[in-house]
């Protein structure tokens, strides 16, 4: 059976297609610039060298998937022969509130219920029911399947998810803490038991998911119970772009002093904030890390901000669980920064977390990087989301 995975965003689109029989990426693309002048697709076939790059303008996503499959077919960089032995569609969804704590096999209901928390996720859900829509022109009759960046979370007591607002605002609008990347913390959660050969059941985790944007989840016996994303994916730790936790105080203060509008805080606060805001250098850790070296005060001061939110996220969780077996690095600072994965480790011995630095000097490889003592195991372990919704539209299709 193959599975087409698709990730739309705003102006762009990943997909894998991957043949599950062995779980095998057999081509992988992006397309960027969907409705917007310069649109690009760029597609590789595995095992072939070179990209197959098509420029052509996009008008909208049904556009942009018409050519993804042409991609697919493609006599010289295509997977298959025919678009009919694509057998089904996973789609990556990131808000579905409350409405679903698991996978579904998408029908109309499901469409009406993700039109329904479009307000949760204006960025992000149109673009994602375009996907979907236009999936159902194109390729009518094949069962699709949505996976929901918030579902993992749905697991989170009343205690984790409420905020010290009126509660009526939860009542009214569902304004409560929903929790992202769940498609990743589950997979490296339930990947951490296998690789220490422990039944998840039995594990308390710490999963830190650190790419530009950045989460961490406390997953007790394989169930998230908290996380460091909220309402939004604004909330927690300090992001590429994002600003993370602030005093809610900062924002009318900031509105009035430089004028802003509703859409002003918003964008300084997930675009122009983290990282980049601290270091005025970069979003990238690279960057950041290279002009730290050099002398750069801000950048170093970006790096030490960062790693402090991730440690006091893994101390309160550790506490919040009464424990702690593992705690996971994942995504791309994660899984390759490894100054930065040391950086977070050291000073936290009275835990029980014992980094081996030299088993830390690895990208990208699912490795094992505390000490053979050290009570609490840390564990480098690429993520995979496209693996997790591919599985998850298996099951559901079968
Ligand atoms: P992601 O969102 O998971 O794709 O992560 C992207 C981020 O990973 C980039 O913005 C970089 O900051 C970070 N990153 C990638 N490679 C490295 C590296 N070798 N060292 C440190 N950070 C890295």
């Amino acid at each position: 059976m193959k599975v087409l995975v698709l990730n739309c965003g705003s102006s762009s689109l990943k997909y894998q297609l991957i043949d599950m029989n062995g779980e095998e990426v057999l081509c992988i693309g992006l397309v960027e610039r969907i409705g917007i002048e310069g649109a690009v697709l760029k597609h590789e076939k595995t095992g072939k060298e070179g990209k197959h790059v098509v420029e052509q303008p996009m008008k909208d996503h049904k556009d942009a998937i018409k050519l993804v499959l042409e991609a697919i077919v493609d006599p010289e960089f295509g997977a298959v022969k025919d678009m009919s032995e694509i057998d089904a569609v996973g789609h990556r969804v990131v808000h579905a509130g409350e409405k679903f704590a698991t996978s579904v096999v998408i029908n109309d209901e499901v469409i009406a219920a993700l039109k329904e928390c479009i307000d949760l996720a204006p960025l992000h859900n149109p673009a994602n029911l375009m996907g979907i829509e236009a999936c159902e022109a194109i390729l009518p009759g094949v069962p699709m399947v949505g996976v929901f960046d918030t579902a993992f979370h749905q697991t989170m007591p009343e205690s984790s998810f409420l905020y010290g607002l009126p509660y009526e605002l939860y009542q009214k609008y569902g304004v409560r803490r929903y929790g992202f990347h769940g498609t990743s913390h589950d997979y490296v959660s339930k990947k951490a038991a296998e690789m220490l050969g422990k039944d998840i059941a039995d594990l308390k985790i710490v999963t830190c998911h650190l790419g530009n944007g950045a989460s961490i989840a406390a997953v007790d016996g394989g169930k998230s119970v908290d996380t460091s994303m909220g309402f939004t994916p604004l909330e927690g730790l300090i992001m590429g772009t994002r600003c993370g936790d602030i005093d809610p105080a900062i924002i009318p203060f900031m509105m009035r002093k430089e004028g802003l509008d509703a859409d002003g805080i918003d964008n300084l606060m997930n675009k122009q904030s983290g990282v980049l805001g601290i270091s005025g250098v970069s979003a990238d850790f690279r960057d950041i890390e290279d002009a730290a070296k050099e002398g750069c005060a801000r950048s170093q001061a970006a790096l030490d901000t960062y790693a402090k939110r991730v440690k006091k996220y893994i101390g309160g969780y550790a506490a919040e669980m009464n424990g702690l077996d593992a705690v996971v690095f994942t995504a791309g600072v994660g899984e390759n920064g490894i100054d930065m994965r040391e950086k977070i480790a050291s000073d936290m011995e009275f835990l029980g977390m014992k980094l081996d630095k030299e088993a830390n000097h690895v990208r990208g490889k699912e490795t094992v990087i505390s000490t053979p003592d050290s009570k609490v195991k840390m564990l480098l372990i690429p993520t995979n989301e496209e693996l997790v919704i591919a599985r998850d539209t298996l099951r559901l299709v079968k």
